[in-house]
């Protein structure tokens, strides 16, 4: 049996898992995805994750923030919400946060406000960030380096971009997320040569389920939604790419997950 992975980014509060979040959440300890942390990403997810983690000790944690997709909710009040959730151990990060021009659900000047918010608001509380980033590299690297020197820890989740914008975010000591996208023989071919890039302990795995399903899954499922408990596959993916030993790719993820957000993981073997 593999060391126990850690998912560092699963929406556990989507309400796809509405119907069999309890049955989802043992699929993945079953799994050997013992610890999950559940992303926040507006208002009512930001409670909800939080609400999760308190019922889960030790195996699920949570982080509180706003999508660039919600920028325009973005409120004084919000912000001091995501200041008071993150006061709780359970909360391990702020955000989501970010930039997204890909599907530019709201302007872009919002998104920048609400992202810089974040970033003041997560050198306040002194907890790491978990950022988004797509197709808005070089606004969200100009803010970035802004903040980052009074920043904690900073993971860029789910990294979907070039190997230059890797070498940006690498020499801002940043982290790298890596989901699923990377076994999508149709868009994630890329990342096959990005990932080996990535210094070994800088490197983290998640799901960012419900979406994001691994196209390596196999035997593949009738439905599109994606769960923690398939992160396996984006390990195999990844040691397969890297041409390192999936069990030690697994230990050396979960010690730098342990280590990034400052906790311990669950045991589930
Ligand atoms: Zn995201």
């Amino acid at each position: 049996m593999s060391p126990a992975l850690i998912d560092i980014g699963a929406n556990l509060a989507h309400h796809s898992f509405d119907g069999d979040r309890d049955a989802v959440i043992s699929r993945a300890m079953a799994a050997g995805v013992a610890t999950i942390i559940v992303t926040g990403a507006d208002r009512v997810s930001n409670e909800a994750a939080l609400a999760l983690a308190l019922t889960h000790p030790g195996q699920l944690f949570a982080t509180a923030g706003l999508h660039p997709h919600h920028a325009d909710a973005w409120s004084v009040a919000l912000g001091e919400r995501i200041a008071e959730l993150a006061k709780a151990s359970q909360v391990v990060a702020i955000g989501e946060c970010g930039l997204d021009y890909f599907r530019d659900l709201t302007p872009r000047a919002q998104q920048q406000l609400a992202f810089r918010a974040q970033l003041e608001l997560a050198i306040t509380a002194g907890k790491p960030v978990f950022l988004h980033q797509r197709e808005a590299h070089a606004d969200f690297l100009a803010i970035l380096r802004e903040y980052r020197t009074a920043l904690a820890a900073c993971v860029v989740h789910c990294f979907t971009d070039t190997t230059a914008a890797l070498d940006d975010y690498l020499a801002l000591d940043c982290h790298i997320g890596i989901t699923g996208w990377i076994c999508d023989e149709r868009r994630g071919m890329h990342l096959v040569d990005a990932v080996k890039c990535i210094p070994a302990d800088r490197l983290l795995l998640e799901t960012d389920a419900p979406y994001l399903l691994p196209r390596n899954l196999k035997p593949a499922p009738k439905h599109r939604r994606n769960e923690p408990a398939f992160l396996p596959w984006v390990l195999q993916r990844v040691a397969q790419a890297r041409g390192e030993d999936a069990s030690a790719l697994a230990a050396q993820t979960s010690a730098n997950a342990e280590r990034f957000f400052g906790i311990r993981a669950n045991q589930t073997q």
